[in-house]
């Protein structure tokens, strides 16, 4: 880590010791859809909800590194919220790599100011979810309007975001037809705001598109190449999942040291004994190496190297070391593991989410199968 990228992560993990992790649990446990913008608000003051915008635009202009490095901190106290800022960064990347001059002075200052604001991704649809060429979002040209329908699911910020970026295909299905929108909010209906199992604080909702009505300048890149630039979107969000479970990995692991440092049985405090020990030891190497694969997946985003990969295997990898992480931490807590109170509850809920979103684990593997 640079002298710049240690003071920026030293920031990031005091805010959320101080301002995140206190009432994170209560929220966790409220019911319902226990967003709300305090914490979105918290990134927002630090120009944080999407650090790669860059600085002509009034982002921080980061690169994917030192957004990995920000992204675990946040989600060592708070997964939904750094869900929250993934999502967002998903929802940019298409206007940042593709957009036109107007299209990014319209949309992406409005992403660094202080006052919070979220977007969307929206590509996952009742029948295309990891077959992404099944889409049957529809985007109709008449007199210079775009009137868009279909149903987009799972959709991280979905009721929240004031855009959502919204992929459509044509109804001969072929590549050539996919095109992204930037959908404002009051062209989307939310059919329902999905209860998950973690990530609490993120809004998960159901979204309908019925003739939202956009003009052409919200379409965004050239339409020849949109089913790249979806893949290459893809491949860009992976190892910030990845830095996600990282984050949750680490925060279950640090809980775990201090019981099993504190816990005394047989007169002596549990670590003492091999068989919690080793287990520890286990879990932080494959955390570090976890980790390592996310900076070097990122460092090639960065490099502009051929990360396509290196992004699938962060992206897989991290998902089994922190599913693996978050329950043997719960094994090494004993009864006190299992409570409701215990925040590794949320850590083993939160971790699962991780071998799902940005392709299921299957996916990952299909994607690095595909280039040994
Ligand atoms: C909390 C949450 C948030 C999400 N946020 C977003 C979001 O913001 N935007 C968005 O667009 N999507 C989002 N998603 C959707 C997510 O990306 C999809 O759920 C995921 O890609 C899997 O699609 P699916 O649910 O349709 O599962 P399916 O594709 O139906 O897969 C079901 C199972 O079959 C396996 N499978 C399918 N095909 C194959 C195959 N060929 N070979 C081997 N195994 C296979 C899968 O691995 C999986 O285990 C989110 C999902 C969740 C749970």
């Amino acid at each position: 880590m640079s002298k710049e990228q240690k003071e920026l992560v030293n920031i990031v993990r005091e805010l959320m010791r101080n301002e995140v992790y206190p009432t994170i649990l209560e929220k966790d446990r409220a019911g319902g859809d226990p967003f709300d913008w305090s914490y979105v608000e918290l990134l927002a003051q630090h120009n944080l909800i999407v650090p790669v915008i860059p600085e002509e635009y009034g982002g921080r202009g980061l690169d994917y590194v030192s957004s990995a490095l920000i992204i675990e901190e946040i989600a060592a106290a708070c997964a939904g919220l750094a869900a929250c800022m993934v999502g967002t960064i998903h929802a940019l990347l298409p206007v940042i790599i593709a957009g036109s001059g107007s299209q990014k002075r319209n949309w992406l200052p409005l992403f660094t100011k202080k006052k919070p604001i979220l977007a969307s991704f929206a590509l996952t649809e009742p029948k295309g979810g990891s077959d992404i060429e099944k889409l049957e979002t529809t985007a109709e040209l008449k007199e210079g309007f775009y009137y868009i329908n279909g149903i987009k699911d799972f959709v991280i910020n979905g009721a929240v975001a004031d855009y959502v970026l919204a992929c459509t295909c044509g109804e001969e299905k072929r590549r050539a037809t996919y095109r992204f929108f930037m959908v404002p909010r009051d062209q989307v209906r939310i059919s329902k705001v999905i209860k998950t199992m973690g990530i609490k604080y993120a809004n998960t909702s159901q979204i309908l598109l019925e003739n939202a009505t956009v003009s052409e300048e919200h379409l965004i890149g050239d339409p020849r190449t949109t089913y790249l630039l979806l893949n290459q979107i893809l491949d860009l969000g992976r190892p910030l999942i990845g830095a996600i479970q990282i984050g949750i990995a680490r925060a279950a692991l640090e809980m775990v040291l201090r019981y099993s440092q504190e816990r005394e049985q047989f007169g002596r405090p549990i670590i003492s004994n091999q068989g919690v020990s080793f287990p520890l030891a286990r879990m932080a190497t494959n955390i570090d190496a976890a980790r390592l694969m996310v900076w070097k997946a990122c460092a090639l985003i960065d490099q502009e190297g051929d990360y396509t990969k290196a992004s699938s295997m962060a992206r897989l990898f991290t998902s089994r070391v922190g599913q693996a992480v978050t329950a043997a931490a719960i094994d090494l807590m004993g009864g006190q593991g299992y409570t409701d109170e215990n925040p590794l509850n949320m850590y083993f809920r939160d971790a699962k989410v991780c071998s799902i979103v940005g392709g299921t684990d299957n996916v990952q593997q299909m994607i690095i199968a595909s280039l040994l």
